[in-house]
């Protein structure tokens, strides 16, 4: 999953993170481990759309990915989605487990129309739970600690809303054991 430009961090004069998003006695959520932010740039290597795991989408992103392939939704749900698990839905894969939409050559084709979790990775609620879940999801994503320093308010905003149903995020690279 290829991702958007998420805002990134100001810097004050002195060099350091203008909101560091934490006070004494607030909750975990407003002090979260990742308080000085977190380090990602898309490299745009495609692994994240590629290899075994879920691309969920909901009813708002079949509407828009059947429109933008000028097909109806059933025929698109036919062709281009699973069930996967008893109420969620999942982009299909190809034999070798590339995301139905990943083209080796011009990386994803609905790029303007992808999932939300697919514009979220890797700042996904699961992954940003932890450090050890960030390092460990780095040694599959390539862009994560390097880059531009995203604000940790942006990031559990986004976290917050990373269009996977609630209690289905797993790392990408527990997927592939
Ligand atoms: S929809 Fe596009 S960005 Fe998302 S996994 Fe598939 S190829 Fe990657
Ligand atoms: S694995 Fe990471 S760096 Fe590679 S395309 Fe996905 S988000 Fe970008």
């Amino acid at each position: 999953m290829e991702h958007e430009e998420f805002g990134l961090a100001k810097r004050s004069p002195g060099g350091s993170v203008s909101e560091p998003g934490y006070l004494p006695g607030v909750s975990r959520e407003q002090d979260p481990w990742y308080r000085e932010g977190l380090r990602f740039e898309c490299t745009r290597c495609g692994r994240c759309c590629r290899g075994a795991g879920n691309v969920w989408v909901n009813d708002d992103e079949i509407s828009a990915l059947s429109a933008r392939l000028e097909i109806c939704e059933e025929e698109f749900r036919d062709d281009y989605t699973r069930r996967a698990g008893r109420r969620g839905v999942s982009l299909k894969q190809k034999r070798n487990q590339d995301c139905v939409f990943w083209d080796a050559k011009a990386g994803c084709s609905v790029y303007e129309d992808r999932p939300r979790q697919c514009r979220t990775y890797p700042f996904w609620a699961g992954i940003v739970h932890s450090e050890d879940n960030w390092l460990a999801e780095g040694k599959a994503c390539p862009g994560i600690g390097e880059g531009p320093l995203h604000l940790a308010s942006a990031i559990t905003e986004v976290a917050a809303d990373d269009g996977i149903p609630a209690g289905r995020t797993r790392l990408r690279i527990e997927k592939k054991t």
